[in-house]
């Protein structure tokens, strides 16, 4: 397996309405040494469905979730070491699959985030709920900001002092590349960093920019050598994470959403929210000339639109029309993380067969990190979506 692409699954609780359902997921360990901890028996590494079958299906993935597994839990253990590769200059996607109500935008959002929860770097039980785009971009500006202070520790404390830091943090206005112009150290490096942020719906596809204020800007694909560029698409600056949330938030309200037999609120459409980190590393060398290191990476989370199929959902007409463009880069996206995580490095991967596949292509592949978390309910009533998605996922392991 390669080991750039994870798979997990994650099972979600039952849902009040489904009061009375069968479960048709269990999830396990399949060795006694893949369990991470032995006290977390809803953390494994392979689920049993039954779906008509009575022996069941099993599958077997890098990590597999039940329903008590919290939101603090299942980002510890897979979302945290993407992160640090991200620190480090990998680019890193997590793609959230899985039909309409299986917990793909708890997952990455959940609800709301409260203000309260950026104050401060400890998990808080209020704070239960808060999905892993939050607590990676609480993490990340925590981590960044640690390294800026440790690099540039030594420099002159007049230049900017602990309120400084408050004001920048609620100004939003101003850039938040931090500098220290006046400023040196001992060994003379200083450390800025720059985040921004992108947001876009593809929709069929067609790509929407979530965090334009104009309704005619174009966005084209632009490919280059192993990447792929959004052009004329927005960058927004943000200089914490609660000010990134809120960023985000504006653009999840202009997402479009389509009533379906299934789930009135159900999304259509994939939305891609990529985190921009720009890390400035300047030293001066002995004979004075100034050395810049500028390392840049990308960190996407992608809500991918419901994989259920298109009969489930008595489609017609236009909707039924969504429904096959939405299965196509779904079903690109599949053939391309199965090309990938073959390991096979002559195989051809088809990134250009759809948007989706183009627009993620920098973060599929290569150095970089990705991880699907395939979301399934765990009542019987959905077992034959569930099976679909865990073959789905099954594939790109
Ligand atoms: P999707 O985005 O896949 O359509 P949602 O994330 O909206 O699904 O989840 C559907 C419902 O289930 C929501 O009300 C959500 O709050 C709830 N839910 C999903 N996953 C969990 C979970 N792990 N724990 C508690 N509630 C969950
Ligand atoms: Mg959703």
């Amino acid at each position: 397996m390669a080991t750039n692409i994870q798979v997990a699954v994650r099972v979600r609780p039952f849902l009040p309405f489904e009061a009375g359902s069968k479960s048709c997921i269990d999830v396990f360990s399949s060795s006694p040494t893949s369990s991470s901890s032995s006290s977390s028996s809803h953390i494994g590494n392979a689920v049993k469905i039954h779906h008509h079958n009575k022996e069941g299906h099993t599958f077997t993935f890098d990590k597999c979730f039940g329903g008590s597994v919290s939101q603090v839990e299942l980002y510890e253990s897979v979302v945290v070491p993407l992160l640090n590769s991200c620190l480090e200059g990998y680019n890193a996607t997590t793609l959230a699959y899985g039909q309409t109500g299986a917990g793909k935008t708890y997952t990455t959002l959940g609800p709301a985030t409260s203000p309260d929860f950026f104050k401060n770097q400890k998990h808080t039980p209020e704070h239960d709920a808060v999905g892993i785009l939050p607590r990676a971009l609480r993490d990340l500006f925590h981590d960044l900001e640690q390294k800026r202070n440790s690099t540039n520790s030594n420099s002159n404390p007049a230049s900017e002092t602990e309120s400084d830091i408050l004001d920048e943090t609620i100004n939003i206005s101003k850039s938040p590349i931090r500098q220290q112009s006046s400023s040196t150290n001992n060994n003379n490096t200083r450390f800025e960093y720059q985040v921004k942020l992108q947001f876009l719906e593809l929709y069929g596809e067609e790509i929407r920019d979530l965090l334009s204020t104009s309704t005619t800007q174009k966005i084209v694909i632009r490919d280059s050598a192993g990447d792929s560029e959004a052009i004329g698409a927005t960058e927004v600056p943000v200089s914490s994470a609660q000010e990134a949330m809120v960023c985000l938030t504006r653009g999840m309200l202009r997402r479009v959403t389509g009533a379906t037999a299934m789930n009135a609120e159900s999304s259509r459409s994939h939305a891609i929210m990529c985190v921009m980190i720009e890390q400035i590393t300047r030293s001066e060398g002995e004979d004075g000339e100034e050395a810049v290191v500028v390392q840049r990476s990308k960190f996407n989370f992608v809500d991918l639109a419901g994989c259920e199929r298109a009969k489930r959902t008595h489609a017609k007409g236009q909707r039924l029309k969504e429904g096959i463009n939405i299965n196509k880069g779904l079903l690109v996206l599949g053939n391309v993380i199965s090309a990938l995580g073959s390991g096979d490095k002559s195989k051809f991967v088809p990134f250009r067969d759809s948007k989706l596949t183009r627009l993620l292509r920098g973060s599929l592949g290569g150095n970089h990190k990705t991880l699907m978390i395939a979301c399934a309910s765990p009542s019987h009533k959905n077992a034959e979506e569930s099976l679909n998605c865990l073959r789905y996922a099954n594939r790109a392991k």
